[in-house]
């Protein structure tokens, strides 16, 4: 079965291919040459990640999955949320969203936050949600030098250090991001065992 995964990110690709039943050949945005952006203006992360998977359906036919990512912080009502890759602006600038985190949290006590995944899975005619969650806290300044986005400030519950202070593995083995593919890889196990 082909499968398409709605991302111009070759290693996030090539990382989910390793994981995935050998029944599935994954392919990117390359492969079916779109190198156009796919729309992502819904004003969630879930709608978002929606989008980009139905885009894709809609216009190739194809099964196809998409992710979102988002920096959830509960002072600042779930913000930046859906906003976090351009939070401080167009330039899309790690160092100018974790300033502006840290400047709207200054004096805040609550400095509590999530990470969220969403993946939208379209297959065969049906839509599937799976969703990673890794609750943590906002640091008052930055540390650690590993990851990207905001990795520096971000300090997952029980760790007692940021995710810039962990290794990739370290991250990987129980990221928002890992916990929602392994959810998709999961049901892609017991999908292609039962077909
Ligand atoms: P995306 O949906 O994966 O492109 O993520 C959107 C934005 O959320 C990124 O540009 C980062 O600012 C932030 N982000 C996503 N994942 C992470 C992470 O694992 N660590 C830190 N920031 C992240």
């Amino acid at each position: 079965m082909k499968l398409l995964f709605a991302t111009a990110n070759q290693n996030k690709a090539k990382e989910i291919k390793a994981m995935l039943p050998s029944t599935i050949e994954l392919l990117t945005l390359a492969d079916i040459d779109v190198q156009e952006d796919v729309p992502e203006t819904s004003n969630t992360i879930e709608g978002n990640a929606v989008q980009k998977a139905n885009y894709i359906t809609d216009k190739f036919q194809l099964n196809c999955f998409a992710d979102d990512t988002g920096l959830e912080i509960e002072a600042l009502n779930g913000e930046p949320g859906v906003k976090s890759a351009r939070y401080a602006g167009n330039e899309r600038s790690d160092e100018a969203n974790i300033e502006l985190v840290l400047s709207k949290l200054d004096g805040q006590k609550n400095r509590a936050a999530r990470f969220k995944t969403i993946i939208a899975l379209n297959l065969d005619g049906e839509q599937l949600i799976f969703e990673g969650i890794v609750n943590g806290t906002i640091r008052k300044e930055k540390t650690g030098i590993n990851g990207f986005g905001y990795d520096p400030i971000f300090e997952p519950e029980n760790c007692g250090k940021t995710f810039a202070e962990m290794s990739l593995v370290e991250k990987n083995s129980f990221s928002h991001r890992a916990r929602a593919f392994s959810k998709m890889i999961e049901f892609f196990n017991h999908y292609s065992s039962t077909k």
